[in-house]
């Protein structure tokens, strides 16, 4: 199971990822020395990475609207509203909790602001049109059609269960999660495989045009704040309000997740994580089927506290790069806006970078920016969902423990799965 070969097939795309960074750097650094780059030039460069952003804004819409579908599919009518209820509010107030750590670590941090006065070049030019041009727009154009396109022909040939009609889902990480839609499907494939290349112009081109190296230390900067963020929340946060209402030791039931949250960290995705979950949550810390089988699809949509943090610290972080003061206003706008796109964001790779976007426009920085975050997002995106699937397993321990009289009343006698009944 260990060897060489299988470790290459599954993390194909994560070894891609690095090396698409590695030799965008190089190659950034090597045509930065030897070529002397008109802005023609360097626009036609940083086309491949620009098909990428084209990729990513287009599937905004399909993955929040499948990310609904899918929450609202796995309601059971037999989960009481007060346990819907009580869940709603455990998502909604530890996603704020997470939003506002990360407002309060990258103000104070301000990874993106310049130590020196010069900031990102950002020289807009408008080229002439050339035939050239003319043709990358047709490639350009291309794109949506053939994503729309593919996203049909996946649904018709991928007949997926949902998994609340499978109670006993079955323990492989690599099969694509039950409750998954043409969208997921979509966002998994199709521009998981551009990505590497995407990513190797984004930062090649990125090198070229890029005037101040202090990008390097800003990046770092932002890496820490979110790693930083995301540590506090999951060992101090999210642990403190699940022994306020469980009273029990909550590192003991985060290790019981621990199956979990490494497999949420090897595939950064807490829908592909779900059958993993479930099985800690029910074997190793003993929660209710009925329970588990209601949050943890549910959270797994719409409760990402790791994905609410980073998109607020990324969205402040741009801002700073950008020289743009926020105003109250606007990081009230973040914050909301950044809760709303984390619950928009599907359980899929790099679901949230891409519903970045959202936050952005929200406060007037502009949505391309996303391709100065991109480069890590590979893994930023691990730890978020490692965090996103600790916080629906807390959620999960939560809501049994305030349901109990529920679950006592409602029929225990028949072993009737709730989501098979
Ligand atoms: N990958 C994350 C998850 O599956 C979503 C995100 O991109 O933040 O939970």
């Amino acid at each position: 199971r260990c060897d060489v070969k299988s470790f290459l097939k599954r993390n194909w795309l994560l070894i891609a990822t690095v090396l698409s960074v590695v030799l965008g750097i190089g190659l950034g650094v090597l045509v930065r020395e030897y070529a002397s780059l008109s802005n023609l030039d360097k626009q036609y460069f940083g086309f491949p990475g620009e098909l990428l952003m084209r990729m990513l804004k287009l599937v905004i819409l399909p993955l929040i609207i499948s990310s609904m579908i899918t929450g609202v599919a796995a309601l059971d009518s037999e989960v009481s509203g007060r346990i819907g209820l009580r869940a709603v509010v455990y998502y909604f107030s530890t996603t704020i909790i997470a939003v506002v750590l990360g407002i309060l670590l990258v103000t104070t941090i301000k990874p993106g602001v310049s130590q020196s006065a010069d900031n990102i070049d950002r020289e807009g030019t408008t080229p002439n049109v050339t035939t050239v041009d003319t043709l990358l727009d047709l490639v350009r154009n291309m794109f949506p059609e053939n994503l729309v396109q593919a996203c049909f022909q996946q649904y018709k040939t991928q007949r997926k269960e949902i998994i609340v009609s499978n109670p006993s889902p079955p323990m492989n990480t690599t099969t694509f999660p039950p409750l998954t839609t043409i969208f997921t499907t979509v966002a998994q494939h199709a521009w998981h495989i551009y990505m590497p290349v995407g990513i190797l112009f984004l930062i090649a081109a990125k090198i070229i045009e890029v005037e101040d190296w202090d990008i390097f230390r800003k990046m770092g900067l932002y890496m820490v704040t979110v790693l930083s963020g995301l540590a506090i929340h999951s060992i101090i946060f999210l642990p403190l309000i699940y022994f306020a209402f469980v009273r029990k030791n909550p590192y003991t039931f985060a290790l019981g997740m621990a199956q979990a949250l490494v497999t949420a960290l090897m595939i950064s995705s807490s829908s592909a994580t779900l059958p993993v979950t479930f099985r800690c949550a029910e074997e190793n810390n003993r929660i209710d089927k009925r329970i588990t089988r209601f949050v943890l699809p549910v959270g797994a949509t719409i409760n990402m506290d790791g994905t609410a943090l980073y998109e607020a610290v990324a969205a402040i972080f741009i801002a700073q790069l950008n020289d743009f003061a926020l105003d109250v206003g606007q990081i009230v706008t973040i914050s909301i806006t950044a809760t709303v796109a984390s619950i928009g964001a599907a359980g899929v790779p790099n679901a949230g970078l891409v519903t970045m976007v959202i936050v952005l426009t929200a406060v007037g920085l502009p949505a391309s920016d996303v391709t100065l975050i991109v480069a890590v997002d590979w893994l930023i995106d691990r730890f978020r969902t490692m965090i996103n699937v600790l916080g629906d397993a807390f959620g999960a321990g939560i809501v049994q423990k305030l349901s109990k009289r529920e679950l006592e009343r409602m029929d225990l006698t028949s072993d009737v799965d709730v989501a098979n009944p």
